[in-house]
């Protein structure tokens, strides 16, 4: 999880108070907070009109608030009915809604030798994952999931062309969860850019897009300590730059002593065991989240290898032992709060 910097401003509220002055490009930054997508969004305007401002974040809230239900794969909605299809294997039309999703899902499954598997939908529910409170259950049975991870469901039993959606394999249900908020995130900074707006940040629960600056300076972020309360890190960014992590303390349940966390290891069903966070920067937030799940899944051994495969050019991975393992250039562009015990440099990506 990554951590903006919240610099609280009043502007909007006081906008309202003096109902004047609000077409004024502000040199502030004006926030706006809602619920989506399964988590808080955190909208951070710097240097745009009031009057502007709380247009596009009225409408980013309605446009989140749409993506959720579409996209929810166990809720009624469009990828709810798609995965009910896909359990029939018969060719059928998709909701041209849902094309560009699907695609860039598959396209970047196949990048990532299917280590973010977006189709083992079946697993995840297994796990409980699926839903917002997960019962206070044992983990399910080896042999379950062993029978699923058997059938091997990929997206390579799928094709999607001319807007149909054709599937060899029972096993295969879409579960969007790991590359979801960074697709919004895409959609709601193309929004807030189509209101002019140059200069914000849009933060979904900690994984965030920013554009332009904070005024004279850059932004700034915090990337959250897997194993503590604090910032591990923080990072300043570029003029167009995602920031995404997954961690095994964003979702999880502990059972007989062990985290079950909602990273899951398609090569085996269970969760991936190997790193406690994986952090990536890229330009656009869909292809960091999808790179953040995949990298925790390909752990110490492979992630640089993943990481080249997605293009990735930013990682810091935190390991089972706390060993920080990152490429020489995301080196240069964190700054710890706490030097760490261990780093493990890689070879250029
Ligand atoms: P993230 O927090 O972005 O790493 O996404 C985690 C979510 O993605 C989980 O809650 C599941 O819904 C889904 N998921 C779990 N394991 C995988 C995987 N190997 N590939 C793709 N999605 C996954
Ligand atoms: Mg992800």
């Amino acid at each position: 999880m990554v951590l903006a910097h919240p610099v609280r401003a009043g502007l909007l509220l006081l906008c309202l108070l003096l109902k004047a002055g609000c077409s004024q490009p502000v040199d502030q930054a004006q926030h706006r907070q809602f619920f989506a997508l399964g988590t808080l969004v955190d909208l951070t305007i710097y240097g745009s009109d009031t009057a502007t401002a709380g247009q596009a974040a009225t409408e980013l809230e309605r446009l989140f608030t749409r993506l959720h239900s579409d996209w929810h794969a166990w809720q009624p909605g469009i990828l709810q009915e798609t995965n009910r299809r896909l359990a029939t294997l018969e060719t059928f039309p998709v909701n041209p809604d849902l094309i560009p999703l699907l695609s860039e899902s598959n396209r970047l499954s196949r990048l990532s030798n299917g280590l973010f598997n977006p189709v083992i939908g079946e697993l995840v529910a297994l796990w409980g994952f699926h839903s917002d409170a997960r019962p206070d259950s044992p983990p399910p049975g080896d042999d379950r999931i062993l029978a699923l991870v058997r059938q091997a469901p990929s997206v390579t039993d799928i094709t999607l062309q001319d807007g149909q959606l054709q599937n060899r394999n029972p096993a295969v249900r879409y579960d969007l969860g790991g590359m979801a908020k960074g697709f919004a995130v895409d959609r709601g900074i193309e929004l807030l850019q189509t209101h002019g707006i140059d200069n914000a940040i849009l933060n979904a629960g900690g994984d965030l897009r920013a554009i332009g600056r904070h005024g004279d300076r850059p932004w700034r972020i915090g990337i959250r300590d897997p194993r503590g309360p604090g910032v591990l890190a923080a990072i300043e960014l570029g003029a167009d730059e995602s920031v995404f992590t997954s961690g095994d303390y964003e979702r999880f349940f502990d059972h007989g002593g062990t985290r079950y966390h909602h990273i899951i290891d398609p090569r085996n069903g269970y969760p991936a065991n190997a790193v406690t966070s994986v952090t990536v920067i890229h330009s656009d937030a869909t292809t960091a989240d999808v790179a953040a799940t995949a990298l925790f899944v390909a752990g110490p051994e492979l992630w640089e290898t993943i990481a080249r495969q997605l293009g990735i050019r930013y990682v810091m991975l935190v390991d089972n032992a706390g060993t920080i393992h990152m490429n020489p250039a995301m080196q240069q562009r964190v700054r710890f709060d706490t030097e760490p015990a261990a780093i493990h440099l890689s070879k250029p990506l």
